[in-house]
């Protein structure tokens, strides 16, 4: 069934959001539920999380209608992520009113997915049909076993499907890993060889101590630079920096390239916020599942866009807004012991 979805109120056009560190906010994340069909390890902890009631949930509509009022102020992308965000009723629908969104430079807002993938094989088609422009799907080991250890719950051989479904439909595709130290660490370059041969663009991400550092194991940090001293030792050829340090794209990830050997040219992705931070180029704000707007990800503090956006005053979400903004901090605070980071859990946030 189709759903018409229509924004509540129409937002005025306002001035770009730029922080005191004259970073330019482009990119919003935009969590749709905090609840998962994984319970990856060192995102949620076993027993689960306390769910927000539904009713505390940003409606489809309210999600529509600050999105509008982002692209107003010069967000280009969104990115919808959960929990898992294929869980959430409606999400082709949003997909769609999302696209409908201009974008104050020009054009529709581009609108991009992350997921575990367990549902992509049926969702990939009707996504792609209602604009969406690509998935990041989840996928920290090709051995069934260890994939199902890792995500306690996880069937390999349905996000594979679900990958080739989403590239079958001309969706992009990138494949993130969480790298894991007595985990993955031997088979990260059999990864990046799966995503290059299927057309997708592998990236590695290091853990990050969330949930007040109870899911954070210290041993199994792998940092940046042993991520891609096992990729080039697992394709016994070299890793070089595109410019000599990294390229960055619009995201967090600095982008390496294989010199040597068959796979010559590939190119892959390091998310390193414990090793080789990357606060000074955040571009982003998230917004969680309830409407509360975080400045970081590695920060509890956040902005109330639910209460402001039902106050019903012309003015409060832009008011909200600019007021988060003007407390994001330079930086994280995590430290490689696992303390410093924030006492909310990866799944309530959405990375
Ligand atoms: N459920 C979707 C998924 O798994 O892709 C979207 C949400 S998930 C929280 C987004 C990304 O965060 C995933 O790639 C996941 O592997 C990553 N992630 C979760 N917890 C993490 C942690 N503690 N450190 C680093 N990455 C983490
Ligand atoms: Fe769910 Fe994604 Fe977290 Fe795994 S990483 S538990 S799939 S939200």
């Amino acid at each position: 069934m189709l759903v018409q979805i229509r924004s509540p109120r129409e937002e005025p056009l306002g001035e770009a959001l730029v922080d005191r560190q004259a970073r330019q906010v482009r990119y919003l994340r935009v969590s749709l539920t905090d609840r998962c069909n994984y319970r990856c390890t060192y995102c949620m902890p076993e027993e689960g999380i306390e769910h927000r009631a539904r009713g505390e949930l940003l409606s489809l509509e309210e999600i529509v209608a600050i999105c509008r009022a982002f692209a107003a102020w010069g967000v280009e992308r969104v990115r919808l992520t959960g929990g898992e965000p294929t869980v959430r009723r409606g999400l082709v629908d949003l997909v769609r009113a999302l696209r409908a969104i201009p974008r104050e430079g020009g054009g529709h807002l581009e609108v991009m997915m992350t997921t575990n993938g367990e549902l992509l094989g049926e969702l990939a088609g009707p996504l792609a049909d209602a604009g969406l422009g690509g998935v990041t799907v989840s996928v920290d080991s090709l051995d069934p076993a260890r994939f199902r250890r890792i995500t306690r719950r996880g069937e390999l051989a349905r996000v594979l499907a679900g990958i080739d479904a989403a590239r079958a439909r001309g969706l992009r595709v990138k494949l993130n890993t969480v790298a894991i130290a007595g985990f993955n660490d031997d088979e990260l370059a059999s990864i990046a060889r799966h995503a290059w041969s299927r057309g997708a663009t592998p990236r590695f991400i290091e853990l990050m101590p969330m949930a007040g550092g109870r899911l954070f194991v210290p041993g199994e940090l792998l940092p940046a630079a042993a991520i891609r001293a096992a990729i080039a030792e697992g394709l016994g050829a070299k890793v070089v920096a595109d410019d000599g340090a990294g390229v960055r794209g619009l995201g967090p990830a600095t982008y390496w390239r294989i010199a040597g050997g068959p796979e010559d040219g590939r190119r892959f992705g390091v998310i390193a916020a414990m090793t080789e931070n990357f606060c000074a180029s955040c571009n982003r704000l998230r917004l969680s599942a309830s409407g509360q707007l975080h400045a970081c990800l590695a920060r509890d503090e956040a902005g109330d866009l639910r209460a402001a956006l039902r106050s019903g005053r012309p003015d409060a979400l832009a008011v909200a807004v600019r007021a988060v903004l003007g407390r994001k901090e330079d930086g994280h605070r995590f430290q490689l012991d696992g303390s410093g980071g924030p006492r909310k859990a990866m799944v309530t946030i959405g990375g």
